[in-house]
This record gives structure tokens, C-alpha cells and sequence, in this order.
């Protein structure tokens, strides 16, 4: 926009790797989201990060709340992680056969997650729910796949479809290059419409494979599932000898020890069929995991007829930093991380309101977003179609004069904020010293 175009270039040495990096890399990133492209202004390239805070190019800290979208629940470069990923690397990267760290990385998550009794290692979210759904449609001999609009699961083919985060962000329908067969094999559904779920299985439940779901989306913002949204969704799946996938890519061991499924499903006492996991199970390096019950587990190469490998899978250095990561996550790491997420989205809230901007703070645990707009104020935000009609516009300014004031938001409208437990005090202040003239800059 206008707005974001005039103002000063605060980062020359940013703008001149984004010149060179764009000469290189398509968009000058690796990840669509990075490139700032519904912001505008110059991606901070980022050259180091020690706790709450990352440093750029040019030398300025911010108080970080992307968190490498998610993984860095202990803040970055946290000693015990660095220090078990050294240890590691310096017995050797990647040997491509059976180490003992995968065992116990798996041995880890399966103590969290009871309602699981096996784990596949993969290398991202991505492979993750690719698997997840190859293994159900492998398992009931069925093809098609119920999704719910504006939930992302990763650059699969066949769930790209109305997916959120950086899809909703660049506004695209999908992606170019997902044949019209992968396309029709799977079902858009508005989220937290469980009638249309039944109305969905009446007709063709005998030909769905899989119903997957972000355990609690938050990659349309955050749109948490209305209570019992997803127990409806495990009892239709199962109703029609269909699976329900529970992708925690982004929930997994950051929400809680147990993820989304410990708050909600196994308060409830029903567990979805199959997990994913990522992001946090790397702890920043490239590790996610399918796990499930054995019997379907089981089905997967070398025991079962679904095939994945990987020749990174189970990498003993990245499977290092998990471990790690997740035996440093104790209650005290929880507990911090949802008072920080609680103070910080009360703050934004009384400074967007002090400005007179309608909005309104959704939360999952400690995920939270906000939603621009009175509507979202007035009725809340329960699907896609209402996270996109909230008012957009807003966020670039309110972004921009965030960075300026020296704290890293999303630069998309449609990610959650994501808190770590290294955020103390001192990262607080900083962020709420911020929110002044960010609130302004939103309400022009
Ligand atoms: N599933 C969810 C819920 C996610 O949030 C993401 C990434 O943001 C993915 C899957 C894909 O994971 P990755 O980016 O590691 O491929």
C-alpha cells in the first residue's frame, strides 16, 4: 500500500541482501510468507537470536513473536538445546541407518500422547500430513479427503485447496499445478460446521478416507474449534468406518505437554486416530512425526503395504534438538508461555481499543491472533469466509509501526502470534512500550 511504501527504509543493509537474495531465490525467499509481500517494506533478514529477541542485518533487536512460526517454545539458541545439537553434530550428521536418539525422541512423544503407541519421523509438517493421508487412504482403501476451509496442512497437493496461512495471505483459490483429479479427491468444508460434515458423509461417507483438521486453527488466525466440534467430527468419521487425522504441527507441544489433544481430547476422553506432529518436535531443526495406534502404524513400509521413507528421517542431530527442546518444556515452560500470551493480548486489546479500532483477540491456549473489524468484534470470527472479511488493511500499518518500535509480529494477518517461555519482563515492556502508536497507526 501506499502507507507501507512511504516509509523510511529502516534496515539499508536488509534492503540490499533482499536485492541480491531476490536475484537468487524466486520472491528473494524460501517461504512465501517471509517476502513481507502483504506488508511491503524490506523483510528483515535475520542474523542472529538469543531468547525473546532476533537481530537483524543491520543490527537492530526486536522482541520476536513469530518464534520460527512455532518451534522455539524455549526462546532461541536456549543453552540446553545448543549444547545437545553441538554434541551431536560433532559424532556426525546423518548416517542413514537406526540411531538411538530417534528411539528416544519417539519414546518422548508417546509419553506425552498416550493415545498413541507408535511414531513415524519425518522432516516436515509438510511429509507429515502427505503421510497421514496416504497411510488412511491406504488403510481404508478409500480416496477422498474432507478438509475445512483455511486450514493449513503443509504444501500437499491434495490440501492446498482454501488452505490458510501463506495461501490466504497471497489471496490464491490453491495453487497452479494440483491436477483437477488430486482437486476433486478433496472436500472444502466451512470450519465449525459440523451439519455440514453430516450432510457430507450422508451422501458419499462411504467413499471418504479421511477427515483432517488443524487440532485448533491457526493459520486463518486463531479460530478455535466450537466445543464439541472436533468430538463431533471423531464420532461421524468413525460412524463411517472413516479416519480422523488431527494435524498438531503447530498445537503439538506448544499449546500444552500433550499438545491440543491433552486440553481438549483426552479431557474428553476420545482421541483422534492419527496424529501429526512438527515444528516443536525439532525444536528449529527439520523433524515432524505421524504417530497413531500400532495397528495402523503398522501399516506403513517396512511392516505394511504404505510406503515413506526419508533420507533425512529420524536426522540424529535435528532429532537432538527435539529431545532436548521437549524434556526442557516442563510445566514451568507452560505455565510462563500462556502468561505471557494472556498479558499480551489483554495489552494489544486495551491499546486498540484506547485508539477506538474494533477488534477482537481469539485464543487457543496460548495461540492468539487479532481480528480487525466490527464484525469480528461484534460476532467473533468461527470460519474463513469471516477471518477474511475482517478489516485487512489494518494490519500492514499496525505491523509496520510494531517493527519500527522493535518487536516482530507476523507479517501476515492470518498467523497466530506465537509467545516462547525466554520471554521475561524486560521482552514484555518492550513489546507493550510498542503498542501505542501501532494501535494509531491501525486506526488511521
Ligand atoms: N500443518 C500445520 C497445522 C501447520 O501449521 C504447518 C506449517 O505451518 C504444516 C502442517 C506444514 O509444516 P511444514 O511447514 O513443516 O511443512
Amino acid at each position: 500500500t501506499e502507507k507501507t511504501a512511504t516509509l523510511p527504509d529502516a534496515a539499508p543493509r536488509s534492503a540490499e541482501l533482499f536485492t541480491r537474495a531476490r536475484a537468487a531465490l524466486p520472491g528473494g525467499v524460501n517461504s512465501p510468507v517471509r517476502g513481507y509481500g502483504s506488508v511491503g517494506g524490506t523483510p528483515r533478514f535475520l542474523v542472529s537470536a538469543r531468547g525473546p529477541y532476533v537481530t537483524d542485518a543491520d543490527g537492530r533487536e526486536y522482541v520476536d513473536l513469530v518464534c520460527s512460526w512455532g518451534p522455539m517454545i524455549l526462546g532461541h539458541a536456549h543453552p540446553a538445546v545448543v549444547e545437545a545439537v553441538q554434541q551431536a553434530a560433532a559424532r556426525g550428521l546423518s548416517f542413514g541407518a537406526p540411531t538411538p536418539g530417534e528411539t528416544d525422541l519417539a519414546e518422548e512423544i508417546l509419553r506425552r500422547v498416550p493415545a498413541a503407541d507408535r511414531v513415524r519421523l519425518v522432516s516436515t509438517g509438510t511429509e507429515a500430513t502427505m503421510t497421514a493421508v496416504r497411510l488412511a487412504r491406504g488403510a481404508t482403501g478409500r480416496d477422498l479427503i474432507v478438509k475445512f476451509a483455511g486450514c493449513y496442512h503443509g504444501h500437499v497437493d491434495s490440501l492446498l485447496a482454501q488452505a490458510g496461512s501463506g495461501v490466504a495471505t497471497l489471496a490464491l483459490p490453491g495453487s497452479a499445478g494440483v491436477t483437477a483429479a488430486t482437486a476433486a479427491e478433496t472436500i472444502v468444508l466451512p470450519y465449525n460446521d459440523l451439519a455440514a460434515v453430516e450432510a457430507v458423509f450422508a451422501e458419499r461417507g462411504d467413499q471418504i478416507a479421511a477427515v483432517i483438521i488443524e487440532a485448533s486453527p491457526a493459520n486463518m488466525g486463531v479460530v478455535p474449534p466450537l466445543p464439541g466440534f472436533n468430538a463431533g467430527l471423531s464420532r461421524i468419521a468413525r460412524a463411517h468406518g472413516a479416519l480422523l487425522i488431527q494435524d498438531e504441527v503447530l498445537t503439538g507441544f506448544r499449546v500444552g505437554p500433550s499438545g491440543w489433544w491433552g486440553l481438549e481430547g483426552s479431557v474428553e476422553g476420545w482421541a483422534p486416530d492419527l496424529f501429526t506432529f512438527g515444528k516443536v518436535v525439532g525444536g528449529g531443526l527439520p523433524v515432524a512425526a505421524i504417530a497413531g495406534p500400532a495397528a495402523l502404524m503398522e501399516r506403513l513400509a517396512p511392516l505394511g503395504p504404505v510406503y515413506q521413507a526419508g533420507t533425512l528421517s529420524g536426522n540424529p542431530v535435528a532429532t537432538a534438538a527435539g529431545l532436548a527442546t521437549l524434556r526442557a518444556a516442563d510445566a514451568g515452560v507452560y505455565a510462563r508461555m500462556d502468561d505471557v500470551a494472556l498479558q499480551l493480548g489483554e495489552a494489544v486489546s486495551a491499546a486498540l481499543a484506547a485508539e477506538g479500532v474494533a477488534h477482537r483477540i481469539q485464543r487457543a491456549g496460548n495461540l492468539f491472533s487479532v481480528f480487525f473489524g466490527d464484525d469480528a468484534a461484534r460476532v467473533g470470527v468461527p470460519d474463513f469466509a469471516a477471518a477474511q472479511a475482517q478489516d485487512v488493511f489494518r494490519h500492514a500499518p499496525f505491523f509496520h509501526a510494531m517493527l519500527a518500535g522493535g518487536v516482530n509480529l507476523p507479517p501476515s494477518v492470518f498467523e497466530a502470534w506465537f509467545v516462547s517461555a525466554a520471554h521475561d519482563d524486560a521482552a514484555l515492556d518492550r513489546v507493550l512500550s510498542a503498542l501505542p502508536a501501532a494501535a494509531r497507526a491501525a486506526a488511521a
